[in-house]
């Protein structure tokens, strides 16, 4: 059965049903009872607004370094309920500014040492998931960014050509259409473009074992707790209803939730991702589509598109074209949006038709953030207590294991090479006011359906030219 919204129930208790916001969440393998909120107002170190992917890096890297720190997570939810517990399980290296707009804005060898750190920081990962003994189901398969069709080739030629020009192509590979068949059979591929820095994930089950680990480190964390607003300067506080929580810094790690609070509203534009997933596939399937490698896979579009093989042997199959909702509004009714996960359920038996006859047994999406300049930030600034990580523009998994780090060592006084990389204290200004950004948001996400679409049908890449690209491609 299709899980959607129709299918998505409440506990008796008036509890939600944390299973029904995604597959990941559904096969945690615990039952998702939230933990206590908090009692009443409180004294900290540390206060951090979040127990998503950043949230719990940056708790878990600050316990590590100094253990005597008071680390308390505010949650409103539980953790891993945001994009960290729902995502497309891709653990990459890619970062969400391109390579050679990033040599633009930061020069070489700026954009040299942040690709190289979120190398580090796919291992990192799965370092910690060992260590810490946390069931995350790393597999380090890679990544194959397909050109499908001759359109796309282009785009691959030349995201090996920027890796080339940074000294960063050693372990790149480019493969021809049937090398690329030898990896994974899809229809229409001319080529593919082979990155090993990339491991596939189970989203939930690392954010809930990061938050175990975090609290064995001696971290405090308080689920359905809403920050309803926060201080800075003199007393830094993050305000709930259930009182305050004062400490020397406080970390904003909501994401795309960050637009809910009213300081930040313009901050950030939440975009929805929706995801599809089959149920598992026969053998008989699976030896027509090959894919034994279980890389993660993306066409090479501008309308995001993504797959990895689960561990069970499912086909996920998600994507970005849900559309932007007025006022940065974010709504569980929104992870739903059938016209989305129609197309996608398509789109996937055309990629392989092996599929024809298979279930697709859930679906399912959430808000992820988009900075004005798509750039994220990891910033902190001691005169007013306040440290902030977000912005990942839906490449969240590795780049918050990065802010996590670096987050630490800003908080600590530490100067490393992580406080030295670009998005250090990176400021973005503000999106335009409604309805401005409504118009904005939808016109380029139109805009650049429009583009993938016509250069399928002419074989013809973008010219990266139209208005659609120069606003929204990055
Ligand atoms: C459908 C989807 C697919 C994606 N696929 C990928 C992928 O395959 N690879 C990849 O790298 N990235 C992917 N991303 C992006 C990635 O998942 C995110 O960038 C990353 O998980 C962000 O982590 P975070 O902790 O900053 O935010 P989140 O995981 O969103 O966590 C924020 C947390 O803060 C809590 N919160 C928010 N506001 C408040 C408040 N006021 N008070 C208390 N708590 C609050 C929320 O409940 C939430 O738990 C995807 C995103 C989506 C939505």
């Amino acid at each position: 059965m299709t899980r959607t919204v129709s299918s998505r129930k409440y506990a008796g208790s008036g509890d939600k049903d944390y299973g029904s916001y995604s597959f990941w969440l559904e096969t945690a393998g615990e039952e998702l009872a939230p933990r206590p909120s908090l009692p009443g107002p409180t004294e900290a170190d540390v206060a951090i607004l979040g127990a998503g992917f950043t949230g719990l890096w940056t708790a878990y890297y600050l316990l590590q370094r100094d253990p005597s720190l008071r680390v308390v997570v505010l949650e409103s939810e539980i953790a891993g309920f945001g994009a960290s517990g729902r995502n497309g399980a891709w653990c990459n290296s890619a970062f969400p500014v391109s390579p050679g707009e990033l040599v633009r804005r930061f020069g070489a060898e700026a954009t040299r040492n942040l690709l190289i750190e979120m190398r580090g920081a796919v291992d990192e990962i799965g370092r910690v998931a060992g260590a810490e003994g946390i069931d995350a189901h790393y597999f380090r398969g890679g990544q194959l960014r397909v050109a499908r069709g001759p359109a796309q080739v282009p785009g691959i030629e030349d995201a090996y050509e920027s890796a080339r020009a940074l000294g960063l192509e050693e372990d790149l590979t480019l493969l021809d259409a049937e090398e690329t068949a030898g990896r994974v059979r899809i229809t229409g591929a001319s080529g593919a473009l082979y990155n090993p820095h990339c491991a596939t994930i189970h989203p939930a089950r690392l954010a809930r074992g990061l938050a175990r680990a975090v609290e064995r480190l001696g971290g405090e964390i308080f689920e359905g707790t809403t920050v309803t607003d926060f201080e800075t300067g003199g007393s830094p506080r993050l305000v709930t209803d259930s009182g305050e929580v004062r400490a020397r810094t406080v970390v904003l790690a909501g994401e795309a939730y960050l637009a809910r609070l009213r300081k930040l509203r313009r901050q950030v534009l939440p975009i929805y991702s929706l995801i599809v997933l089959t149920e598992p596939l026969s053998e008989e399937r699976w030896t027509e589509i090959g894919w034994e490698g279980r890389e993660c896979v993306a066409s090479n579009r501008y309308t995001v598109d993504y797959l990895s093989r689960t561990e069970d042997g499912r086909i996920l199959f998600g994507g970005r074209g849900a559309p932007y909702h007025f006022g940065s509004r974010i709504k569980d009714e929104y992870d739903r949006h059938e016209p989305t996960h129609e197309m996608l359920r398509s789109t996937a038996r055309e990629w392989f038709p092996a599929l024809e006859g298979a279930r697709f047994t859930h679906a399912w999406g959430g808000p992820l953030a988009v900075p004005r300049d798509w750039m994220p930030t990891m910033s902190y600034d001691p005169s007013q207590g306040l440290a902030t990580a977000r912005g990942y523009t839906g490449q969240g998994v590795a780049t918050a294991n990065l802010s996590g780090q670096t987050l630490a060592d800003l908080i600590l006084g530490r100067d490393t090479a992580l406080t030295r990389l670009p998005t250090v204290n990176h400021a973005t200004r503000a999106w335009e006011p409604e309805p401005l950004r409504w118009l904005g948001a939808r016109f380029v996400q139109r805009g650049l359906m429009k583009v993938d679409d016509r250069a399928e049908q002419t074989g013809e890449p973008p010219t990266g030219k139209t208005l659609a690209e120069r606003l929204g491609s990055h």
